[in-house]
C-alpha cells in the first residue's frame, strides 16, 4: 500500500467524482493517479506499481449542521457584496452533478452556460447568474441547485439592491416577453426578445421602460397560481398605460418548453434562427 502522506493531499483536492495524474514522490512524470470517489479517495503509481485507499468518513449530523451553517453564513456575506460573488469557476467539469442537472432542464448546455455567463459559487453552494444592462453588471442571482420545498435555505441569494427597474433582457423582437426568472428569459430572448421580472411583480420603474420601447407586450408567467393572478394585474395595468398586450399561457414554465416550443408559444413559424431543437 501507498503511503497516504504521499497522495492522500493530492486525492483530496480533486474534483468529486474526478480522477487526474499527478507527480508522485518517487520522481517526476505524473505516474500517480489519484481519484476522488464517492466513498473513498484512491490512488496508483504505475512506477512504484502500488495502489493506496483511504476510506472517507461519513458526513455527521452535527458535520451537516455546521456545513449548512457555513453555507448560510456565506449566503449573507455575498447578498452584501457590490460585483459577483467569488471565486468564480465556470469550467462545468468541476461543477457538482445537481448544478449541472439544473441548467440542463432548461435546456442550456456548455455553450449557453458560457452565454450566460452562469458559473459555480462553492464556498455558498450555489449557480450565479449574473445580469447584466448594457453590457454593465447590475445585479446576480444565486441559485441552490438541490433546492426542494423541504430545503432548510432559501432558494436564491441576491444583492441587496434597488430593483426599481431592473430588469434581466436577452435578444430582441417586435414583441416584449416577460417572464418571472432570469433562464426564462434568457430562452425566450434565443428566439425573440425577453424581460425577466425577477419575480412576478411589475414596478413602475420596469413599466415606465416598456412604455419607452413603445413595443407590444406578452405576458408570460409561470403555469401557476401566482403567476395567473400576476398576469391579470400586469396586462391591466399595460392596457391602462396604452400598451398593447396579451398573455401567454403553457403548460409549463418557457424555460422548460423546447426552442420549437418557444417559437410556437410566441407565434413565430419562421424557421428557428440557428440549430433548433
Ligand atoms: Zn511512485
Amino acid at each position: 500500500m501507498l503511503d497516504p502522506k504521499s497522495w492522500l493531499d493530492a486525492a483530496q483536492a480533486t474534483a468529486e467524482g474526478k480522477k487526474r495524474r499527478v507527480d508522485h514522490d518517487c520522481g517526476g512524470g505524473r505516474t500517480l493517479i489519484v481519484s476522488n470517489q464517492d466513498r473513498k479517495w484512491t490512488a496508483f503509481c504505475f512506477r512504484c506499481d502500488e495502489a493506496g485507499i483511504v476510506e472517507k468518513p461519513q458526513e455527521s449530523l452535527s458535520a451537516r449542521i455546521a456545513r449548512r451553517r457555513t453555507e448560510d453564513e456565506q449566503d449573507e456575506r455575498i447578498a452584501a457584496v457590490a460585483g459577483l460573488p467569488e471565486p468564480i469557476d465556470t469550467d462545468i467539469a468541476n461543477w457538482p452533478r445537481e448544478a449541472v442537472v439544473w441548467l440542463l432542464k432548461a435546456s442550456c448546455g456548455a455553450p449557453e452556460i458560457a452565454q450566460l455567463g452562469a458559473y459555480w459559487h462553492a464556498p455558498s453552494a450555489r449557480v450565479v447568474l449574473p445580469v447584466a444592462d448594457d453590457g454593465e453588471l447590475v445585479y446576480w442571482q444565486a441559485r441552490d441547485p438541490s433546492w426542494t420545498r423541504k430545503s432548510e435555505r432559501p432558494k436564491y441569494v441576491n444583492p441587496e439592491v434597488n430593483k426599481e427597474r431592473l430588469v434581466a433582457r436577452y435578444g430582441s423582437g417586435d414583441e416584449i416577453v416577460l417572464t418571472e426568472d432570469i433562464l426564462s428569459a434568457y430562452r425566450v430572448g434565443q428566439e425573440g426578445e425577453g424581460w425577466s421580472l425577477l419575480g412576478t411583480n411589475l414596478t413602475n420603474g420596469v413599466l415606465a421602460r416598456l412604455i419607452d420601447e413603445r413595443k407590444p407586450v406578452a405576458v408570460w408567467l409561470d403555469p401557476d397560481a401566482a403567476g395567473r393572478k400576476a398576469s391579470r394585474d400586469i396586462t391591466q395595468r399595460l392596457s391602462a398605460c396604452g400598451i398593447p398586450n396579451r398573455v401567454i399561457r403553457s403548460l409549463r414554465d418557457p424555460k422548460l418548453l423546447s426552442r420549437r416550443q418557444v417559437r410556437i408559444e410566441l407565434g413565430l413559424n419562421t424557421p428557428a434562427r440557428a440549430e433548433d431543437s
